[in-house]
């Protein structure tokens, strides 16, 4: 895939960068290792600093970082504002917090003294994806520059701007040269640069072959991975739920990021007795929302990120529609206009044994599903590879108990949709992946936990 910025709501090929050669990457691995040395020995106060200086830098050009996100994956500019907003807000989170996580914690054993010390691995590589090409990689190197490792960036082929303009904000910040990198390179060079000895570690969010591919050559030489892969989240509603509330947050949360966000709701499990009702006015919601340019205030919908995103999902939708679901709303890529652009669509009635109900649609398509009871809902929702979130309505306290019980998930939110949130660990089970970003957990996954004993 070339490292180009392509406007998708267009088509049109903006500019096209040439890859890193391997005395370049190897350049890089050796700045970024000689920055480590000097900067593991900064204090938690001076990174606080620095990253408090990126959140104002992101505050300060938000528009213009919107502006940059839209042009490359098409996002509206309104949700890639807000993006760079929460990228602050993790930035100036783990200023504040960052030292008390990771302050040394005492233990009483048979020692004088005996406690435990967090303290950085070094070279982190991070490979991202384009959906949000901000905040996915900020929510990795706020808490891992906080515990004082180095960052190395291998970003989707995409967003090529986007990534350089991440590592021109912690430059500005003031991070000492090589503290945090981006490299330009194709996913082909990922093999090598996580076997280099001086990369200690990695982290990857995108597709499962992504996450198979690098940790199986992070596991052959014994290198931590944390992965956060896709997810195709439930979206329960009960009979006791507030169903104007669950319609229209069921809508937004289908719905964001144009539908491409491993943690929108993808499955909506709805009981029978409100299903019609659910039903009519979740495809009434649908039907208003505005498709058309990301940059336009009143959009709702822009295109997909890549034409190989659309042609994805629209293969799910056509097999669904041949093995028998019926399409209550949308069904077909839009062809009269450039660009990637995908209608809201909402899939129901799947036969038994449809093979794509339990894949990860990501795009604006909804899989309604109708159930029995709550028991019904939870196996349907349960019934499925992925783990990340899940996202129930009811009123009633005992199935709200159940629902956090028994939902296979890294997350359950109960009467709201499913959303990262710096003060709280994200992450998920199964094929969803492992290890956990965000909050105390998060700043945990990179660093030695070293045990200190003394006679
Ligand atoms: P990918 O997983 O291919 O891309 C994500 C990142 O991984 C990119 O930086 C990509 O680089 C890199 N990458 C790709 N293949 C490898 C590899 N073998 N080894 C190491 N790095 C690799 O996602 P796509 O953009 O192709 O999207 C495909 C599907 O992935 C989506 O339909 C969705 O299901 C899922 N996805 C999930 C995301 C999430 O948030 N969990 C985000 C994005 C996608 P490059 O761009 O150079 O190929």
């Amino acid at each position: 895939m070339a490292i180009a910025t392509i406007n998708p709501a267009t088509g049109e090929n903006l500019k096209t960068f040439a890859p890193l050669g391997n005395e370049e990457i190897e350049a890089s691995l050796a700045l970024a290792q000689a920055a480590f040395t000097q900067y593991r020995k900064t204090s938690f106060a001076q990174r606080g600093v620095w990253l408090k200086a990126a959140a104002d830098i992101l505050e300060r050009d938000k528009l213009n970082f919107g502006k940059l996100m839209t042009l490359e994956m098409g996002k509206t500019l309104k949700s890639a504002i807000a993006e760079t907003e929460k990228c602050a807000l993790v930035c100036r989170f783990y200023a504040d917090n960052g030292a008390d996580f990771l302050a040394d914690v005492p233990a009483t054993t048979d020692g004088s003294k005996s406690f435990i010390r967090y303290q950085p691995l070094g070279i982190i590589l991070a490979v991202m994806p384009w959906n949000f090409p901000f905040w996915q990689v900020f929510r990795f190197a706020a808490p891992a520059l906080m515990a004082g490792n180095v960052g190395i960036l291998k970003h989707a082929s995409n967003v090529p701007q986007c990534a350089l303009a991440i590592a021109e904000i912690f430059k500005e910040a003031g991070l000492p040269e090589g503290v945090f990198q981006t490299l330009l390179v194709g996913a082909d060079k990922v093999k090598d640069i996580v076997s280099d000895v001086r990369v200690k570690a990695a982290t990857l969010t995108g597709s499962e072959a992504a996450g198979i591919s690098l940790a199986s050559i992070a596991g052959s030489q014994i290198k931590k991975t944390v992965l956060e892969l896709g997810g195709s989240d439930p979206f329960i509603v009960t009979e006791s739920a507030d169903l104007e509330a669950a319609v229209a947050t069921g809508v937004i949360a289908r719905m964001i990021n144009n539908g491409q966000s491993c943690v929108a709701a993808k499955r909506f499990i709805v009981v029978d007795a409100i299903a019609d009702e659910f039903e009519r006015r979740f495809v009434e919601k649908f039907q208003s929302l505005k498709i058309g340019d990301p940059m336009d205030e009143t959009t709702d919908i822009g295109p997909l990120a890549t034409p190989a995103i659309l042609q994805d999902l629209d293969q799910l939708v056509q097999s669904s529609i041949s093995q028998g679901a019926k399409v209550l709303i949308g069904g077909q890529p839009l062809s009269d206009r450039p660009g990637n652009f995908y209608p809201p669509t909402i899939l129901t009635d799947f036969p038994p044994g449809t093979s794509t109900e339990t894949e990860e649609f990501f795009g604006p398509v909804a899989l309604l599903f109708r159930v029995k009871d709550i028991e019904e809902a939870i196996a349907k929702a349960n019934n499925i590879p992925f783990g990340l979130g899940a996202s129930a309505w009811t009123n009633n306290e005992a199935e709200a108990e159940r629902f956090i019980d028994e939902l296979e998930a890294g997350a359950v939110f109960i009467n709201g949709l499913v959303k990262s949130d710096p003060r709280l660990p994200f992450g998920g089970i199964k094929r969803s992946g492992y290890g956990r970003e965000l909050g105390i957990q998060g700043i945990h996954e990179f660093v030695n936990i070293k045990t200190v004993w003394v006679k």
